[in-house]
């Protein structure tokens, strides 16, 4: 029996988890063992306990196989103060549970291929994985913070730092990732600036001797947002850190054109880990039926597969989404004349129809 804890959060997070779940309940009728249990995160825990991740939240996702989470946040939220916000709630939860490596595919289905702002030629058929590290660098570095300046006013200041089992760590799961499909990894930096990025680079160098079978290969980061939109497909693997990772999914997302198809994992050092889309809690179309849940099921796909070894069944969600979009059934998001539009509620329910 797997043990999944569901935390829906705030905006489109409980329309599009229920669908994920009626997925999974779906699976459990095919002979699929799960224990699935609910908590609230962020701004609508935030509402009933005055905290975005409660104690109670936080023990059911430690207890836990793997997490299944929706999204938080809101724009009610904005002006709380900086602990009781909602998204403090998922840097919490990834500090807590040792989350440190992000993995977010980008796919482009051959039938969604004209979603995407780039021509076709250029993203048909594209299949990358992006791999950030998620737990350190300038986002959590001390000191921080903002304080009088020397020539009068104020200055803001962070720390980039990473120590080089943090860099080695998050480097082993890139090359076995790489291993996974075509075994070439590109390893992006800013090593002719930054001292970070040359001990990075060093560091990330040394551990492809483990892996020779693996091609590696640098980039610095402001030429991998060329490339990136350049020509997408020369890559395979991308390992890099925390914000130049953060910055480059979103851009690599946004090849597909398709923000309510992504799905994305955080893994700890042992394979649990939290599964969430990689888009936010959407307020502008909350409650009305309007998302896409297809990055959440397809969420709770990479969730069999990584935390939950049930690769065939994580095969069947796949297959299963990819069978109603070649139906030609879109979420408002996807509509383009020609297809069906359908709703969050009809979108699921077609996916589980089509598990059989
Ligand atoms: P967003 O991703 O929520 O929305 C951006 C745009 O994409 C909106 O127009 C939205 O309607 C659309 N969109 C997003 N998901 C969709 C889906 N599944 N189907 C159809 N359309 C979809 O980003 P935002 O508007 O910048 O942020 C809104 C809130 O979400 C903010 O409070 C932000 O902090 C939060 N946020 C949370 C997460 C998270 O929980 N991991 C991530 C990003 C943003």
């Amino acid at each position: 029996m797997k043990r999944i804890a569901v935390l829906p959060g705030d905006g489109i997070g409980p329309e599009i988890v229920a669908q994920a779940v009626s997925v999974l309940r779906a699976l459990e009728r095919h002979g699929l063992a799960l224990e699935i249990a609910e908590a609230p995160v962020g701004g609508t825990a935030y509402d009933a306990a005055g905290d975005p991740l409660p104690q109670r939240t936080l023990d059911l996702a430690k207890a836990a196989d793997a997490i299944l989470f929706g999204s938080v946040g809101g724009p009610q939220y904005d002006a709380l103060p900086r602990p009781k916000r909602p998204e403090q709630a998922l840097l919490r939860l990834r500090k807590e549970l040792g989350l440190f490596a992000n993995l977010r595919p980008a796919i482009v289905y051959p039938e969604l291929v004209n979603a995407s702002t780039m021509r076709p030629e250029c993203v048909s058929g594209l299949d990358i994985l992006i791999l950030r590290e998620l737990t350190g660098d300038i986002y959590f570095g001390e000191p921080r913070g903002i304080r009088p300046a020397e020539g009068g006013g104020r200055e803001g200041f962070d720390t980039m730092r990473y120590t080089e089992a943090e860099i080695a760590r998050i480097a082993r799961v890139g090359f076995l990732a790489a291993r996974k499909r075509s075994r070439r990894l590109c390893s992006v930096d800013k090593a002719n600036v930054l001292e970070t990025s040359q001990l990075w680079r060093e560091v990330v160098t040394a551990i492809g001797a483990e892996f020779p079978d693996v091609e590696l290969s640098h980039m610095y980061v402001d030429n991998a947002a060329m490339q990136l939109l350049r020509n997408p497909k020369q890559f395979d693997v991308i390992v890099t850190g925390n914000m130049f990772g953060d910055i480059l999914s979103d851009e690599a997302s946004m090849l597909t054109g398709s923000i309510g198809m992504l799905p994305s994992a955080s893994l700890d050092e042992r394979g649990k880990g939290l599964y969430e889309p990689i888009h936010g809690s959407a307020p502008d179309i909350a409650g009305r039926n309007l998302a896409n849940p297809l990055a959440t099921i397809l969420s709770a796909a990479m969730m069999l597969r990584y935390s939950l070894d049930s690769e065939g069944a994580a095969g069947r969600i796949e297959a299963a989404v990819r069978k109603v979009l070649a139906r030609g059934l879109r979420t408002a998001d996807l509509y383009e004349a020609g297809t069906q539009r359908v709703g969050t509620r009809e979108m699921g329910e077609a996916v589980v129809a089509a598990l059989d």
